[in-house]
């Protein structure tokens, strides 16, 4: 993906911030794994392109490579956390044995949920109500997309009955322990609704924290704020309403170097449905691999041959670097 031929980016390019390639660390502890694109929404800003239509079977992980992907994790001590993402990971008929394994071996386990998967049973006649009780039971640290306390923003984002749904979810993690229980760590994620940075983090978790307490009696842990990055479907609707270089004004213009250190394609690796590797899901979402990985899978490398890797950047990277920068665990700097 690249921006080039946006007037503003002349002489700006991410790669030109460097003097020599971006490199991972010499430690990579995080295997993020994308186990499938469908999923029960399809929000404006979706950076995989998700939606309920995403059921090909090349687009979600079969058991042969889950099971693969699951063996490479468990060879490798030094993976301490294994980040489900997708799509809605629960969708993934392998995700319950998958966690299973994992955590039986010790390791974290992250799922980026949509809480509205959760009570998307009433609506598909396919049951997810397990959703919060299994989280709970193995103890996995739940990640959950919620861009707004206000109903407007968030169906704005992800459609009508959105918000209704989300707060259900939540109520049922939050009946399972989460945000209360400390071994039951509940986050929620935020990202703008519209072309700008997302606003400072503390201030918004305290405003979260008491609109959601007061109005439905939730309680989480942490929020993260995350940086809508310029691609796919969310570059798209900004490219209709003529705020594509603008937006890229504004992420090229907040560059904050401090941010460089804790990128997180610098201590994690991200594995498509079909075990290939990338640096992080926005470079799978743009079919940019790891360099030099070609025709290679997770399980063709050891942990440390993926230390220390040459990472693959472009232009959308000034989404990671803007302002307090931006990661699947909110701010940087
Ligand atoms: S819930 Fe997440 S994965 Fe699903 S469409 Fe929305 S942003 Fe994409
Ligand atoms: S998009 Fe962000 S995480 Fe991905 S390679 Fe660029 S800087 Fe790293």
């Amino acid at each position: 993906m690249s921006v080039v031929g946006l007037p503003i980016l002349n002489g700006s390019r991410f790669r030109a911030r460097f003097e020599t390639d971006l490199r991972a660390a010499p430690r990579i502890s995080t295997l993020q794994l994308n186990i499938g694109f469908v999923c029960n929404l399809a929000c404006r800003h979706c950076h995989v392109e998700s939606s309920p239509a995403r059921t090909a079977p090349e687009e979600n992980m079969d058991e042969p490579t889950a099971r693969r992907v699951v063996d490479w994790a468990l060879a490798h001590p030094e993976i301490e956390t294994v980040d489900f993402t997708g799509g809605s990971p629960e969708m993934n008929p392998n995700f319950r044995w998958m966690v299973e394994a994992i955590r039986g071996s010790g390791r974290g386990v992250i799922d980026r949920c949509n809480p509205t998967i959760i009570v998307h049973t009433e609506r598909s006649g396919i049951d997810y109500a397990w959703i919060p009780g299994f989280l709970a039971a193995n103890q996995v640290q739940v990640v959950a997309s919620m861009p707004c306390y206000l109903q407007d923003n968030v169906e704005r984002q992800r459609g009508r009955g959105a918000y209704d749904a989300s707060v259900e979810g939540l109520r049922r993690l939050v009946d399972a322990g989460y945000g209360r229980d400390p071994d039951l760590r509940l986050n929620l994620v935020y990202n703008p609704v519209g072309p700008h940075l997302p606003p400072p983090e503390a201030a918004l978790a305290a405003d979260y924290k008491r609109e959601l307490r007061e109005r439905f009696g939730l309680e989480f842990n942490e929020l993260w704020t995350i940086t809508n990055m310029p691609i796919k479907r969310w570059r798209h609707e900004l490219e209709r309403d003529g705020q594509l270089e603008p937006y890229m004004r504004t992420l090229i213009g907040a560059y904050n170097p401090a941010t460089i250190e804790g990128l997180m394609c610098r201590h994690q690796v991200n594995i498509d449905p079909q075990g290939r590797v990338y640096d992080c899901d926005f470079n799978q979402a743009l079919d940019m691999p790891t360099p030099a990985s070609e025709g290679r899978f997770l399980w063709d490398y050891t942990a440390s041959e993926l230390a220390d890797r040459v990472i693959a950047t472009d232009d959308h990277c000034y989404g990671c670097t803007a302002g307090a920068g931006s990661s699947c665990g909110g701010t940087l700097a």
